[in-house]
C-alpha cells in the first residue's frame, strides 16, 4: 500500500504510517497512491481525482471538505474520510483569541507602541462581559466558542438552519442574532446555500459598530461588501482566518480596509490538534481494508 502526504502534517506522522506500506511526501507519486491524505491545500478536483488512477481513500485532516470533488470522489468509487472532531478547540481558540483582541485594541497597541507612539488615551477599549455573542452555524466549533463565552459573562445567542437546540445558546433566526448581537462570529461549512451570504444584505440588518469574526470560510462572504461595512463604520471591525484562497489576493479589499484583524488561516494548526489529526489518521488507515 502506498500513502501520500499532501499536505503539511504532524512531523511524526509519516513515522507512525510505515506500519501500513511506504510512505511518500513526492506528489508526482500521485499516480501510484491507494491513500492521499490532504488538508486545505491540496485541491482534490477532477484533474487531481484523475490523475490518482489507482486511489482508494482521500483523508482530509481537517473539518471543510469544500477543497474535494466529493461527486466524481463518488463517481470513482474512492472514499472519502475526514476528521471533523480533532479541531474544533484550535479552531474555537483562535476564533476567541480575536474576540478577546479586537475591542481591547491589540493589533493597533502593538503596531504604534513598536512605532514609538504611544496611544494609551486613543485606545479605548470595551469588555466582553455583559455584550451578546452570534453564531451564525451552531455546530462543534461553534459550541466550543460558546462556552468559552459564557464564562467571559456573555449572552450567546445561535442561528443554524439545520440545528433548533443547544445547550450552549439560545435559537434564533438570522435577524434576530444579526439585530441583537454585539459580535457575530461565523461558523458555518462552506456550501451553495452559505457561499457570500455574509452580504451587504446581512450586513444592513446587523447593529451599527458590531465586530465579525470569521474562522469558517472565506467564501461565505463577499469582501467587497464587508470592506465597504469598514469604511462606513457599520462594520467596527473584522477579524478574519479564512480566504478566498491561501494566501489571499494580495488585491483582496480585505487587506486594505480599516479596522481588519487578520491571520493566515491559523485556526487549525495548533501543535495539539495536528497529533490528534494524526491519530484519527492512523485509526481509520488501521481499519481500512
Ligand atoms: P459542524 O458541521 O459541526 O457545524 C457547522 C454547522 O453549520 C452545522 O450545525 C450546520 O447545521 C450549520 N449550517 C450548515 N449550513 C447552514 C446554513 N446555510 N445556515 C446556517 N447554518 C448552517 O462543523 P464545525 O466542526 O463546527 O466546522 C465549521 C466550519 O469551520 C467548517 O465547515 C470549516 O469550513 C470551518 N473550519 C475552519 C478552520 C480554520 O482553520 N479556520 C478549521 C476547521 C474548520
Amino acid at each position: 500500500m502506498k500513502i501520500l502526504i499532501s499536505d503539511p502534517f504532524a512531523p511524526s506522522l509519516p513515522d507512525r504510517l510505515k506500519q501500513f506500506g511506504e510512505v511518500t511526501e513526492d506528489k508526482s507519486q500521485l499516480p501510484e497512491a491507494d491513500i492521499a491524505l490532504v488538508r486545505s491545500k491540496t485541491k482534490c478536483n477532477k484533474e487531481y481525482l484523475d490523475q490518482a488512477k489507482n486511489l482508494k481513500l482521500i483523508i482530509r485532516g481537517g473539518v471543510g471538505l469544500d477543497n474535494i470533488d466529493l461527486d466524481y470522489a463518488k463517481e470513482k468509487g474512492i472514499e472519502v474520510r475526514n476528521t471533523p472532531e480533532a479541531s474544533s478547540i484550535a479552531v474555537a481558540e483562535i476564533a476567541f483569541t480575536h474576540m478577546l483582541a479586537a475591542p481591547s485594541n491589540l493589533i493597533e497597541g502593538h503596531n504604534s507602541l513598536i512605532k514609538g507612539e504611544w496611544k494609551k488615551k486613543e485606545l479605548k477599549r470595551t469588555e466582553l462581559m455583559g455584550k451578546t455573542l452570534g453564531l451564525i452555524g451552531m455546530g462543534r466549533i461553534a459550541t466550543e466558542v460558546a462556552k468559552r463565552a459564557k464564562a467571559f459573562g456573555m449572552t450567546v445567542i445561535a442561528y443554524d438552519k439545520y440545528i433548533d437546540q443547544s445547550d450552549f445558546a439560545e435559537m434564533k433566526s438570522l435577524d434576530e442574532v444579526l439585530s441583537e448581537a454585539d459580535y457575530i462570529s461565523l461558523h458555518v461549512p462552506l456550501t451553495d446555500e452559505t457561499k457570500g451570504m455574509l452580504n451587504k444584505e446581512m450586513i444592513s440588518k446587523m447593529k451599527d459598530g458590531v465586530i465579525v469574526i470569521n474562522t469558517g470560510r472565506g467564501k461565505c462572504v463577499i469582501e467587497e461588501d464587508v470592506a465597504q461595512a469598514l469604511k462606513d463604520g457599520k462594520i467596527q471591525k473584522y477579524a478574519n482566518d479564512v480566504w478566498y484562497s491561501d494566501p489571499p489576493d494580495p488585491d483582496s479589499p480585505l487587506l486594505s480596509a480599516p479596522n481588519v484583524q487578520v491571520t493566515p488561516h491559523l485556526g487549525a494548526s495548533t501543535k495539539e490538534n495536528l497529533l490528534r489529526i494524526s491519530d484519527i489518521i492512523v485509526e481509520i488507515i488501521s481499519k481500512f481494508k
